[in-house]
């Protein structure tokens, strides 16, 4: 279900790091050895034979990080993303594996147009890359793609992502042909007749900016149908980037009750609220929206006791000309793969509010679970999966510094802390800094 480009894996020698992997119940300064491209040894003072070495004192060493949603925008806007630069983002920020979403052009809904993907991926994904395909054809949400020979020929997953599936009926059978497929569906929870028109979270800064509201219930009832339609169907589900208080609580319920539904929640909803919207500034316009601080703290609460098993960017490059747009006329979504580290750290560990343990499991493990992918893990036979981070390192976000080819980013002239200074992914060293 992953692919990369063909490259012998390496041996290398991590020394001198902190190596913290909290589900292996590692923490401790050790020296990792990896012999082509799989763990080795872990201890002090291992032999470094003829590996390369790379000096680690003073970084942390943890399973490097997966992010399950990611926009590559190919085919057809190779100008914002594509498999190349879209891996080098994702390599740059700690990243060993990222899935992508279909709502390209043409949408990925024939096994043809996966085909090419895939293809794709063998000659330049920088790290390993899997492809969700469309749960409808087109995302039209009128007609079921071919789910059993799109998982026959490597999709990762099935989503519509950017649109919601309106259709209960359809989603009802969607969810009895994964079933079939063995593939998870992800939701973009939206009821579009709730949601129409709205530009930011419907709430009292909207009213005093006097921009169309998109209220939590747009996101909160179609999270409701769905947890419902899989309890009815017995099937599991991941539901996309959960922005709303009330979404928290109705899946900490089905969870509760029973219903196999995992999460994610992006570096930007666990960071802002809807005031940052006051600056106007359209890499604050995200769908779903920026909420309030409420809606903040109860996914903060939900990351921190697993009803939110995993943190994804949601990473959507967009043309330089289409986000120099006042805030009313831009497109929504925000780059992401390069910063979600170290917002994260400095946004959440470094005030206390979320344990670094916590945001390291919900960047690598949690989202590796909930779509049946291998788990990066510390320990001796599993494959060199690790990001190295300098958590003293304080720096500005510049656009100069950018693999992805768009710099949509909200963090863009923000100081932070916390910085990748490299990443080995499937056994090979894809970035250093
Ligand atoms: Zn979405
Ligand atoms: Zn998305």
């Amino acid at each position: 279900m992953l692919f990369a480009k063909d490259a012998p894996r390496e041996n290398i020698v991590v020394r001198g790091a902190r190596v913290l992997d909290s589900l292996e119940g590692v923490d401790a300064t050790l020296d990792i050895r990896v012999d082509d491209g799989i763990i080795a040894a872990l201890g002090t003072d291992l032999e470094t034979n003829a590996h390369h070495v790379i000096e680690a004192g003073g970084l942390l060493v943890a399973p490097a990080f997966v992010d399950p949603h990611v926009h590559l925008r190919t085919p057809g806007r190779e100008d914002e993303e594509t498999v190349a630069s879209g891996t080098a983002a994702a390599a740059a920020g700690g990243y060993c594996a990222i899935l992508a979403m279909p709502n390209t052009d043409p949408v990925v809904d024939s096994a043809a147009t996966l085909g090419s993907l895939v293809e794709a991926a063998h000659a330049d994904a920088q790290i390993p890359v899997g492809f969700l395909a469309s749960i409808t054809k087109g995302q039209a949400g009128a007609e079921l793609t071919e789910m059993g020979e799109l998982a026959d020929a490597g999709a990762a997953g099935f989503t519509d992502d950017g649109v919601p599936v309106a259709s209960a009926g359809l989603m009802r059978r969607a969810l009895q042909y994964s079933a079939v497929t063995g593939r998870r569906l992800a939701l973009h929870c939206e009821e579009p007749t709730l949601s129409r028109g709205g530009q930011m979270h419907e709430g009292d800064v909207s009213a005093e900016l006097g921009f169309t509201g998109y209220p939590s219930v747009a996101e909160s009832l179609m999270v409701e149908r769905d947890l419902s339609l899989a309890a009815y169907e017995r099937q599991p589900l991941h539901l996309l980037h959960l922005s709303a208080w009330e979404s928290v609580q109705a899946l900490r319920r089905a969870r509760a009750e029973g219903v196999a539904a995992t999460a994610e929640v992006t570096p930007h909803h666990l960071c802002l609220t809807d005031e940052a919207v006051r600056s106007l500034d359209p890499n604050r316009k995200m769908n779903p929206p920026l909420r309030s601080a409420s809606d903040r703290t109860a996914l903060i609460e939900a990351l921190k006791d697993g009803t939110i098993t995993a943190i994804a960017t949601d990473h959507a490059p967009h043309a330089r000309h289409e986000k120099e747009e006042p805030f009313e006329a831009a497109p929504f979504g925000v780059t992401g793969l390069e910063t979600a580290f170290a917002a994260l750290y400095t946004q959440l560990v470094e005030p206390g509010l979320v344990p670094l343990a916590t945001v390291l499991e919900r960047m690598s493990a949690g989202p590796a679970r909930a779509y049946g992918l291998e788990e990066p893990r510390i320990r001796v036979g599993a494959p060199a999966n690790l990001v190295l981070l300098d958590l003293k390192a304080s720096y500005r976000i510049a656009e100069e510094t950018f693999r992805s080819r768009s710099v949509n980013s909200w963090l863009l002239g923000e100081t932070v802390k916390g910085k990748v200074r490299a990443t080995i992914a499937a056994g090979r060293l894809v970035y250093a800094a």
